[in-house]
This record gives C-alpha cells, structure tokens and sequence, in this order.
C-alpha cells in the first residue's frame, strides 16, 4: 500500500488531470490512497467567496464552476457523464450553504473552503473510472477526526487511525485506487474542520500512518526538495537525501515545499517520504527518510520577509522574569501569534513576529498598558541551515543586522 498526494498546481487544468491519471496508470496493480488538493487556486477563491459584498458572491461563485466546468468539458467529451450531476449537486451545495449560513463564522470557513477539494476529487475520480482505471471516492470528513475547532484544527489521533485503517482496508478489497481529500476533516461532533492551510501534505502523512504505507509521495512541480527558493536564486541545488529532522526545521524555519506537519506521523512509522516531480515522474526527487547519514552538507537558506521585532522592557528598568514573560506568551498566544524568534537580555525581551498588521498592533497595544514596547518593521529573517562564514556574508550584504542566533548547524539573522 502506498499514498500519493497531489497538490492544487498537480490538478490546475485539464491537461495536468490527464497527466496525474498517467502517473496513476503507471503504478497499475498496486493499491494506492490518492489525497487530493483543491484545483489550482480554487481554496483562494472560496475564502474571497466568503468575505466578499452579497451583490458579488453570485459572480465570483459562477467563476469557480466555469473553472472547473471547463476543465470537465476537455476531460468528458459525453455530455450524458454522470460527472456533470455530481458537480452540479455541489454548486448547488455550495449556494444554498451561502444563503442559509452566517458566512463570517470560522464554522462556515471550514464547511465552505472544503468544496474545493469535495470538487477536484470528485472530477479525478470520475476521470479515472472513465479510463479504466478502477478508484473509488471517499469522504476524507469521515476519516480524520479533529477536536470540536474549526480551523486549523488538532487531529484526534486513535479515533482517526481507527477509522483510516478500517475503511481503506475494506475499499481495497476491491479497488486498487482510493480518491480522498486533502485539507478537510470533522470535528468529533460532525461538524465540517480543516488542518490549515496547505494542509493537504498532512492529511496524506496521517493516511500513510494509518496504513503502515510502504512510502509516502507528494507530487510537485519541483524536481525534490530545493536548497532555497528558485524564486529569488538562480542557482538552487536538489537535496537527493535529507533527514526527518531536517526536513522538519526547515518546514518550521518557513521552507514552503511541504507542510511543517507532514514529518511527524512519516518518522513514527519509519515511512519514507519522496518529493517528487509530476512533470518529470521518472526522475528520482529527494528523498526524506531516518537516516542522518545522509544529511546533506549542502547550505539551505529560508527568507521570511515583512517581519516585525518587538523589543519588551519593564518601565522601571527592572528584568524581564519568568511571570513577565509568561504573561507575554500568554497574550501572543491569545492572538495566535507565532514566535520566529526570540532573545533575552537583561532588561528587555524581543521577539520576531509575522508582521499581521491588525493582530501585531493589538498585542503591542496589550503590551504598552505594562510594559515599555518599541518596535521596527519591514525586517527580514534570514534562516541557514549548515551555515558557513562565507554564506551568511553573502546572504546578509550591507543590510544591518537586528539579532542573530546560532546553533551547531542553523543560523538566524533579522536583518533590514
Ligand atoms: N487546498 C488547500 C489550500 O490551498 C489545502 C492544500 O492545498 O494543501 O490551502
Ligand atoms: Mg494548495
């Protein structure tokens, strides 16, 4: 048994189907759970759906069923697919939920983000069936059950297993493909939840664990995993082998190629995970695995910009001690703030934040009624893993340094 997982960009058009249905066909005979992102930026649009002006939800929701209408159109060339009653069912889902639904709850969120995926699963598994390939769909909202919060919610582990671990096996008995989704689940009282953004990558670590999958394999369109974004550098190399743990900081340190989540349940069972081209399926990708033997020398940078440092001190001039301190995380925690950094010194406490303007300002606000609190934006934090002289020099140029914090093998420098 293995899993794949195919994000948005895997899924975006008619053609990146038919090509995601000739990697399936390759693997013929083996048994495979197939998670599925929302097509191309289809979760983008359905978050606008939810904030935007009653006399334009209409208009921005007929753009997500023409986007989607027209990659089914190239996929069926029979108007009589039962594929376009299964996703007319769901357009008309989604506006009665729009009509009948406060759309400003985080409850309404989770239940409407999650048609992007209902949508692309639904269109892929039909795909599939339609050229011979024998894949059943299946409810991801049955299977992985979170605590009663609605976004961003924490997976309730046993419950989940349990039940990923009974239905796929029953479905396998006579399918070799599993369709499910990516990003959604439901709380233990039933209600619609998801794992968080880009969560898909998770979702497929939590099926491989339940199914003791021989590996894991997340479909990009990278070659493996990069030393840095190719976004900002000409030159990036291709780590052929990284540990879990690397892996897992690098994902923390803001590295954008999977989700920081996605390690966990992998390393518990010892799975390996491949990153793998879906442009290029033959080539051999990067491999994440238990092994630190093979941890790659190779220097790898992360850049987090529209960083915001907050430097915190007592107004008398007295330390920063443990009950300030916890009352500081108290309230970064309240605004679920995340701490990219961090540094004591004897009379003032700084932390480097994501700069959410709204949620920044608030918690500097909280933080001024007892505390002297200054503050610089527009900073960026620079992360190198296995670091030397010669890079951070280069990375940092003639930008003045804020803070630096080193370990054995990682660097991170708030520069402006
Ligand atoms: N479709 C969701 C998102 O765009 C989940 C995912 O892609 O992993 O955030
Ligand atoms: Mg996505």
């Amino acid at each position: 048994m293995r899993v794949f997982k195919f994000g948005g960009a895997s899924v975006k058009s008619a053609e990146a189907v038919r090509n995601v249905g000739e990697i399936i066909s390759d693997y013929q005979g083996e048994k495979i759970v197939v998670i599925i992102s929302a097509m191309g930026k289809t979760t983008n649009a359905l978050e606008k759906i939810l904030t935007a002006e009653n006399s334009n939800i209409e208009l921005l929701i007929s753009e997500v069923e023409v986007f989607h209408n027209d990659i089914i159109k190239k996929l069926f060339p029979d108007s009589e697919s039962k594929v376009y009653k299964r996703v007319n069912t769901v357009y008309a889902e989604m506006r009665s939920f729009i009509s009948n639904n406060d759309m400003q709850t985080t409850k309404s969120y989770a239940h409407f983000v999650g048609f992007g995926e209902i949508l692309s699963t639904i269109i892929i598994n039909q795909y599939l069936n339609l050229n011979g390939i024998k894949s059943i769909w299946c409810d991801a909202g049955d299977l992985i059950i979170t605590e009663n919060k609605y976004v961003e919610a924490k997976v309730q582990w046993h419950k989940s297993i349990e039940k990923i671990k009974g239905k796929i096996t029953s479905l396998f008995k006579d399918n070799d493909i599993v369709i499910s989704q990516g990003f959604i689940a439901r709380t233990e009282s039933g209600e619609c939840s998801t794992l968080g953004r880009e969560g898909s990558d998770y979702s497929a670590a939590i099926f491989a664990n339940a199914i003791n999958s021989e590996d894991l394999t997340i479909w990009k369109d990278v070659p493996g995993l990069l030393n840095a974004d190719p976004k900002f550098f000409d030159k990036t190399y291709k780590l052929d082998y990284i540990s879990y743990r690397e892996t897992i900081e690098l994902a923390y340190y803001g590295a954008s190629i999977i989700h920081p989540k996605t390690i966990q349940p992998l390393k518990k069972k010892s799975i390996p995970l491949y990153i793998k081209s879906f442009l290029n399926p033959k080539d051999k990708g990067t491999t994440v695995q238990q092994e630190a033997f093979a941890d790659s020398m190779i220097s790898s940078y992360i850049f987090k910009k529209n960083q915001v440092i907050v430097s915190i001190s007592a107004r008398d001039f007295s330390f920063i001690a443990e009950d300030s301190l916890s009352l500081i995380f108290k309230q970064l925690n309240s605004y679920n703030l995340k701490v990219n950094l961090m540094q004591n010194s004897a009379i003032s406490f700084s932390i480097c934040l994501d700069n959410n303007k709204e949620l920044v300002r608030s918690f500097i606000a909280d933080m001024q009624k007892i505390f002297k609190v200054r503050y610089n934006e527009d900073m960026e934090l620079i992360t190198i893993q296995n670091y030397n002289q010669e890079v951070i020099d280069e990375l940092i140029g003639n930008r003045e340094v804020f803070l630096e914090q080193k370990s054995r093998t990682t660097v991170q420098i708030l520069v402006r």
